[in-house]
């Protein structure tokens, strides 16, 4: 079975309130997600990961919308990794998961689907895209020095993996008390391959206000989602 697992917990601290329930192009933003895995036809089922206040909210959402995958509304942690760890329980053991920041609204099922096809045949990977600014290492507001660029990404979501991997690498970090940024992190620092899928700019996540009104100028654009 193929699952999503979309995180959209949290306080929302940068944005000045939980921005999961504000409104971008009508619907909520964490809505965005849902609708895109609901509508991936590689996805059996989806969880859902909300500050606890939210869960009613979103379960109204969504039984008004008539979505049919999502199978769960589980209250999130105080850190993204208390969150992801209280979805993960909400699934079985095996399987594949996508993980989904609920913050990111415009990608598209087609992604969710092409991204569940490589990790069944080629392990764990997550979009990503080639960094094009330039790079500075920086202390007390001087540069340092320029890290090369050649080989760097910036990672996005959905990010897939083997349910079992991801598991077995969120237990490994736990015992060794390290804490990632992204999913994939847990899983490359246990030696395990993963691979990278093309990112979009448009796939962006919302983390300031101005990022929901950049958000908005493109819908009303026509450019997304
Ligand atoms: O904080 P950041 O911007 O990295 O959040 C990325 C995603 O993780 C967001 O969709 C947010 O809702 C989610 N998150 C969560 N639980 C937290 C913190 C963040 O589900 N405690």
């Amino acid at each position: 079975m193929r699952f999503g697992l979309i995180l959209a917990a949290g306080r929302g601290e940068r944005f000045g309130s939980p921005k999961q329930q504000a409104l971008l192009g009508g619907h909520p933003l964490a809505l965005w997600s849902i609708l895109a895995f609901e509508q991936s036809q590689a996805v059996d089922l989806i969880v859902l990961v909300v500050d606890d206040p939210s869960v009613e909210f979103f379960e109204y959402q969504i039984k008004m919308r008539e979505i049919e995958k999502v199978e769960a509304i589980v209250p999130g942690g105080k850190e993204r990794i208390d969150s992801l760890i209280a979805g993960l329980k909400a699934l079985p053991l095996e399987g594949y998961v996508a993980v989904q920041d609920g913050a990111r609204p415009f990608v598209r099922a087609e992604e969710v689907t092409g991204g569940f096809r490589i990790v069944e045949k080629k392990g764990p990977a997550i979009y990503a895209l080639p960094v094009t600014d330039s790079i500075k290492r920086v202390e007390n507001q001087v540069v340092i020095e320029t890290v090369p660029r050649e080989f760097l990404y910036r990672s996005q979501t959905p990010q897939f993996f083997p349910l079992h991997v991801l598991r077995d690498a969120l237990k490994r970090a736990g015992e060794e008390g390290f804490v990632g940024t992204d999913e994939a992190s847990y899983v490359e620092r246990m030696g395990v391959k993963v691979n990278i899928l093309p990112g979009r700019e448009e796939n962006l996540k919302i983390t300031f206000r101005q990022d929901l009104e950049l958000a908005e100028k493109l819908i009303e654009s026509g450019a997304c989602p």
